[in-house]
């Protein structure tokens, strides 16, 4: 007990003294904001996320304004940061409020739980931070920070190590300040206790059992890697004067609802060349009128469960193709594609402003 006094006393000590971290939603009490920001932070890096933050509230000062605009529209802004399933999540909460709650965000802990996409980490910083609530978060940051400073060798992914560093977590917490406390040890787990740690200048060092032990590296502990699935995309870009081909992604897959080109998945990488295009085009898809054909690898992108690699083949052709008139491809000129959400993993190639420029 004495030891999760000390390291409370320690961790606010250095809060007050040395946290310089700064970002414009601490000290923020509007839960609207601080339930943004969460969402937006999960699975993203602070400076990639604080410009949608931006966005998102220069566009919907509040959780009406969001609530009132378009799925198309909420995807369009969300663009670029991945796993859609969060801002799918994001409206329907912004519904759920502005509608059974009449647009005030609920205070207690079980009402924030229950709204769509929010989980433990997320309902304890909320109740935290805008209600004072003594709920304790528990991410990445937090659970390094306490198996490190306690020089506890438990999976925190295992059942019993999620419960016991959830409970050590509750127990450290300072309940007349949850947020002040709440904020020192995410801001401690970002910037000082990282995955490569400063300990030399960590003023908790005297009393970290990892440090003085000399087992810093090994903790935590994990159990096994997750094993991704290995998918290879080919996306063909069909261009028909200053036309492009698109189409939505309607199946329960990955990027749900976003549009991409022409896609052909394959099993292994297909290692494609001017041969077997041509010979797939027109046995397949009965593409005969092509003007030309460049074929580019993409850059690999890793998802929490996937692996994907592809290319983007770049096809010019004289006659619009009658395939997959029953998906919802449309053509569309450049202008039009802008106003339409893509997964980042094609955002390599739409980025690409020369190819843009000619292909699109
Ligand atoms: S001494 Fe190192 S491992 Fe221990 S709490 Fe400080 S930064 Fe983390």
């Amino acid at each position: 007990m004495k030891s999760k006094r000390l390291f409370r006393e320690l961790l606010l000590a250095w809060h007050r003294e040395k946290n310089k971290r700064v970002m414009p939603w601490k000290g923020e009490k509007d839960p609207y904001k601080v339930w943004l920001s969460e969402i937006i932070l999960q699975q993203t890096r602070v400076e990639q996320g604080l410009p949608y933050y931006e966005k998102f509230i220069d566009r919907y000062p509040t959780i009406t304004h969001l609530a009132n605009a378009s799925e198309e529209e909420v995807f369009k802004v969300w663009e670029g940061l991945g796993y859609y399933t969060r801002c799918r999540n994001l409206l329907s909460t912004a519904r759920i409020v502005t509608e059974n709650y009449a647009g005030t965000f609920p205070s207690d802990y079980d009402s924030i739980l229950n709204l769509k996409g929010i989980g433990a980490y997320t309902a304890s910083a909320v109740a935290s931070f805008c209600f004072n609530l003594p709920h304790a978060v528990v991410d990445g940051n937090v659970l390094r920070v306490l198996s490190r400073f306690f020089g506890i060798h438990l999976a925190i992914d295992s059942a019993q190590g999620k419960k016991i560093f959830t409970q050590l977590a509750q127990e450290c917490l300072d309940k007349d300040q949850p947020g002040e406390y709440n904020q020192s040890i995410m801001d401690f787990g970002a910037t000082v206790c990282k995955p490569v740690p400063l300990c030399k200048q960590c003023p908790l060092n005297k009393k970290c059992v990892a440090f003085n032990s000399g087992t810093v590296a090994d903790l935590p502990i994990k159990q096994k890697n997750i094993v991704k699935k290995e998918r290879w995309f080919s996306y063909f870009v069909f261009s028909f004067k200053d036309e492009t081909y698109v189409q939505l992604r309607t199946e329960k897959d990955i990027w749900h609802n976003l549009y991409e080109f022409h896609l052909k998945e394959t099993a292994a990488d297909p290692e494609w060349n001017a041969r077997k295009i041509k010979d797939w085009l027109e046995l397949d898809l009965k593409i005969k009128a092509i003007k030309n054909i460049v074929v580019l690898s993409a850059k690999k992108q890793i998802l929490t469960h996937q692996v994907i690699h592809g290319y983007f083949i770049c096809v010019n052709i004289d006659q619009k193709p009658l395939f997959n008139l029953s998906t919802k491809g449309v053509w569309l000129n450049n202008a039009e594609i802008k106003t339409k959400a893509f997964p980042k993993f094609i955002h390599q190639f739409t980025g690409r402003e020369a190819l843009q420029a000619q292909l699109l």
